[in-house]
């Protein structure tokens, strides 16, 4: 492993548009505080270095922007397609004109390279044009209708939408929550995540400049610790009429709960464990290049990142070989350095766990093939770890059951395909899966039997703004992208007409 100087400050700062930077909510199409004043403070995880702050905003001010979403919404649905179709392109072509500013702010306060930073405003982006394509083609139905009638089925937006994100895709995931919504007519409230709200108000900032109406979008930033009150009063709020979340299960089941009084519509994209399987006849060199994609993106931070990688007896020691020295040979150093390829993790409690999972597996006969530990020379105020292969990984480990969200790949070594599927879908998660085998055969049985939302075969990115992403079973419900990621923004209305 390369580390690249630790100790090296992040450099300043700088913006082509400082205006980006923003440090106030934005309700009804003003930027605004808190109302009771209250501020919460943004570090870079390279540096633990606190470089901004912005509203700690209470329920007072979410109600705010509930009133505000709500007063926009007739107005908004009136809109003709067409209109709010060009309104999100005009938001897609700024997002892309500023995606240096964006990516900037997006790894000071997150910590991924800034190469990855500006794939991510591309890949938000992409959101942003394909639900501006799609929003002119929300067509209902007519129904072969008895003599006399007249039936018919029209698609209505839900309402007002409060989208609530985490930090790990600090504007893909407010981007692709944000951009359907309002291409079917919806009103939107968000609140980003507390480490990353910075990206998520110059996302806002832009939609402010595309020229959209006063209230269409209003965004509401909190500390950990007031966000439970803050949206508490989005999910009392019966105007409120659909919650769309991504982030951890727990947090998920929570607002599947609270919002239960008001029956509202939800979209869960919750966590996952996913696993990454490598049959004997896979193309090795395919399916290391595969993990490295899907594992180290974003340090290993990302909700699809493979979790638990078996690998079949006969090929397990060339695959461990192979991947050991891919991982070895990755560079590890602060988000603005060249050639980064792994930043720092995003806070204490994260790189904790990590050092946990790795403990626990080094304790219950795990084998450190490379890396293993915290990198703290030099890196004083900031979580690194170094990208890490454990081998004779067992279900009994931590790391089995529990998303580690760090650069650690366990490897864990299978005979038949019976006994890794079994193990694959043995988990009460069931977000994305990964397979690479070169048997058409077993190909369709494999993809047939893993209980997981999105299946990856012999193929290591996974996400797109053209597929349906998303989850079944604890990893949660609902869709984004794809000509499917509309439905969940929609009800559709039955139209009876008699007496013809
Ligand atoms: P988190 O659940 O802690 O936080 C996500 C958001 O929920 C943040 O905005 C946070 O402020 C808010 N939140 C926290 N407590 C809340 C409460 N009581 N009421 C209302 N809102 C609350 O998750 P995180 O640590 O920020 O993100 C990591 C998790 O997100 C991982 O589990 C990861 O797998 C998951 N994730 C899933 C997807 C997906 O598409 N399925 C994508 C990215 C991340």
């Amino acid at each position: 492993m390369t580390v690249i100087d630790l100790s090296a400050q992040a450099t300043p700062l700088e913006l082509a548009r400082p205006e980006l930077l923003r440090s106030q909510n934005f309700i009804d199409g003003q930027w605004c505080n808190a109302q009771d004043g209250k501020r919460h403070p943004v570090s870079n995880p390279a540096t633990g270095e606190v470089f901004a702050d912005v509203p700690d905003s209470s329920a007072a001010d979410a109600a705010d922007a509930a009133d505000a979403a709500y007063a926009a919404f007739e107005g908004w649905r009136a809109t003709p397609a067409r209109e709010r179709s060009k309104l999100l392109k005009r938001w897609h072509a700024l997002v892309l004109a500023n995606t240096e500013d964006l990516a900037r702010i997006m790894s000071h306060e997150q910590g991924k390279p800034l190469a990855e930073a500006r794939g991510e405003v591309a890949y938000g982006a992409s959101y942003i044009e394909w639900f501006a394509e799609e929003a002119v083609r929300t067509y209902g139905d007519i129904i072969p209708s008895p003599p006399g009638k007249k039936m018919m089925m029209v698609k209505e937006p839900v309402g007002v939408v409060a989208a609530i994100t985490p930090w790990n895709f600090p504007l893909a995931m407010i981007a692709r929550k944000i951009a359907p919504a309002l291409a079917v007519g919806c009103t939107v409230v968000a609140k980003p995540a507390e480490d990353t709200p910075l990206t998520a108000l110059a996302l806002v900032k832009l939609i402010e400049e595309a020229g959209f109406p006063v209230g269409v979008v209003n965004i509401v930033a909190a500390s950990r610790e007031h966000t439970p009150a803050t949206v508490d009063a989005w999910l009392k709020d019966e105007r409120v009429r659909k919650i769309t979340f991504t982030g951890s299960t727990a947090v998920g089941k929570h607002l599947a709960r609270e919002s239960a009084s008001t029956l509202k519509k939800l979209s869960l994209e919750l966590g996952g464990n996913a696993p990454f399987i490598v049959f004997d006849d896979a193309d090795v060199d395919a399916a290391v290049a595969g993990l490295m994609v899907s594992k180290f993106r974003n340090g290993g931070q990302t909700c699809v990142c493979p979790n638990r990688v078996y690998v079949q007896a006969g090929i397990y020691q060339r695959f461990s070989e192979k991947l050991v020295a891919a991982v070895a040979a990755l560079k590890v150093g602060p988000a603005h350095a060249a050639g980064v390829q792994i930043g720092p993790m995003i806070n204490a409690r994260a790189v904790d766990k990590i050092a946990r999972h790795v403990a626990d597996a080094v304790k219950l006969g795990g084998s450190v093939l490379t890396g293993g530990k915290r990198l703290t020379e030099g890196a004083e105020g900031a979580h690194y770890f170094a990208p890490t292969v454990i081998g004779d990984a067992s279900p009994a480990m931590e790391l089995a059951d529990e998303e580690t969200f760090g650069p650690v790949v366990p490897l864990f070594k299978f005979e038949t395909e019976d006994e890794v599927v079994q193990a694959a879908n043995d988990t009460p998660f069931g977000l994305a899966a990964y397979f690479f085998s070169e048997n058409l055969a077993r190909v369709a049985r494999v993809a047939d039997r893993l209980q997981t939302g999105i299946v990856g075969i012999n193929e290591g990115a996974i996400s797109s703004e053209m597929a349906p992403f998303g989850g079944v079973k604890e990893s949660g419900y609902g869709r984004e992208g794809g000509r499917y990621g509309l439905d969940d923004y929609i009800q559709t209305k039955y139209l009876c007409q008699g007496n013809l």
